[in-house]
């Protein structure tokens, strides 16, 4: 036998995760697995299927939102062929309901997608998500936007986040926005020199975007702004009407909020869902509306969208903040203390059988004492170790401890699933 062969490594040090990106690690799992299992739960209760569109589509589905921001896609191919990681879900699914022809299966499709995203910001940091929502096209009346809100709010309040609040406005439409952002533009010329350089490149571009913007000179100059509903066209302004009395009808407060002005294939309502903490800071855990000129623009037919898009991070930081607490799903209600190769061997099998009989099964692997495998045995709230030290394994026997009491008794391996079974009442 030669010496064993050094290895070199690769690099000096593994590199860093990229800036933008994320880990979710065991200990933040549970606020993960909590909202996206209520996710599911809930889109199924309401009627909405899940749809899982590539990572990677053709850079021209994103036309639209590369118009939008400053953002830039992650693209890589030939000039006519380029393929672009998805910054969002909804063009996904957009595609994805012209592609397989839905408009002609069904009047509505009401789906929810929960899929990694990513884009690189102008100034170079490449920004990764965990992105879900829910997403409809077809016929949508004021009454989906109500429903679509109560299903968010029920989302968040089940998982335990009750300091929300629902901040609605409405944009209006292709007909009535243009006069809408022609007033505004004007406005907002008298006040060019209280606006921050952002804001003076949206004067030219989309002046809603200034009454977003969070610059103090830029909030005060905007705080006697016309306001949209004001200038909202009839059919706009009936919509409206009837979500807020939609919305007044479950009982579900809200703020009307000229901040709120979606993205610019947002129409009609616009809505966020916000959640403050114990420090008071706030997080907008998603934001909402209707995207009704998308199917079009995309050379489908006339085709009303409404939907709901959020980060899983900003959910489960949310509830993080919030010190939600969560019993694991699944007790564990056996624990092996193998003690020793010969042991850990036997104990294999054991494992194999008790998780074939649905006892659910822990085992503590690596070195550690007895002891210290009790404690942990005792500390996850097991009622039953069982012990196999290395004379047991010779014996073919396993010791039994009833966690809570201390007492002990000894058990041939043959009997023991059926001695755990009677204690558990199985
Ligand atoms: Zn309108
Ligand atoms: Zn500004």
């Amino acid at each position: 036998m030669g010496r064993p062969k050094k290895i070199t490594p690769i690099v000096e040090k593994a590199p860093a995760k990229v800036p933008g990106g994320f880990d979710v690690l065991p200990e933040q799992q549970q606020f993960f697995a909590c909202f996206t299992d209520k996710l599911a739960a809930l889109a199924h209760t309401f009627g909405y299927y899940k749809v899982d569109t590539p990572l990677l589509e053709d850079s021209r589905l994103f036309r639209f939102w590369q118009e939008t921001f400053k953002h830039k896609l992650i693209e890589t191919g030939e000039d006519k062929s380029r393929i672009a990681f998805k910054p969002t879900n909804l063009f996904g699914l957009a595609r994805a309901y012209l592609d397989h022809r839905y408009f002609e299966k069904e009047r509505t499709v009401k789906w929810f997608s929960l899929s990694p995203v990513a884009y690189e910001t102008s100034d170079g940091l490449i920004l990764q998500h965990f992105e879900w929502g829910f997403q409809i096209f077809g016929e949508t009346s004021p009454i989906a936007d109500v429903q679509l809100i109560n299903l968010l709010l029920k989302l968040f309040g089940e998982t335990g986040l009750h300091t929300l609040s629902l901040e609605v406005n409405n944009i209006g439409c292709l007909e009535c926005r243009p006069l809408f952002v022609d007033v505004l533009r004007n406005f907002f010329k008298d006040k060019k020199y209280d606006l921050c350089e952002n804001c003076l490149e949206h004067l030219e571009i989309n002046p809603l975007n200034i009454l977003a913007c969070d610059n103090l000179s830029c909030n005060a100059a905007a705080a006697e702004a016309p306001v949209f509903v004001d200038y909202l066209c009839e059919p706009c302004r009936r919509h409206f009407i009837a979500v807020l009395e939609g919305l007044d009808e479950l009982g579900l407060v809200y703020n009307l909020n000229q901040k709120v002005v979606g993205f610019p294939w947002s129409r009609k309502t616009v809505f966020q869902i916000r959640f403050r903490n114990a420090e008071n800071v706030e997080l907008v855990l998603g934001q909402g509306g209707h995207a009704d000129d998308l199917i079009v623009s995309l050379g489908g037919p006339p085709t009303q969208a409404l939907g709901f898009w959020g980060n899983v991070e900003t959910a489960a930081a949310a509830l993080e903040s919030a010190q939600v607490k969560f019993t694991h799903k699944t007790k564990v209600e056996v624990f092996l203390v193998p003690l020793g190769d010969l042991a850990a061997k036997k104990s294999l099998r054991l494992f194999t059988e008790l998780w074939s009989q649905n006892i659910v099964t822990s085992e503590f692997i690596g070195p550690g004492s007895i002891k210290t495998q009790l404690k942990l045995a005792e500390s996850s709230k097991v009622s039953i170790a069982l012990i196999i030290g290395q004379k047991e394994a010779r014996d073919g026997t396993v010791i039994l401890r009833d966690v809570p009491s201390g007492m002990q008794e000894l058990f041939t391996v043959e009997r023991i699933v059926e001695e755990v079974k009677k204690r558990l009442g199985r």
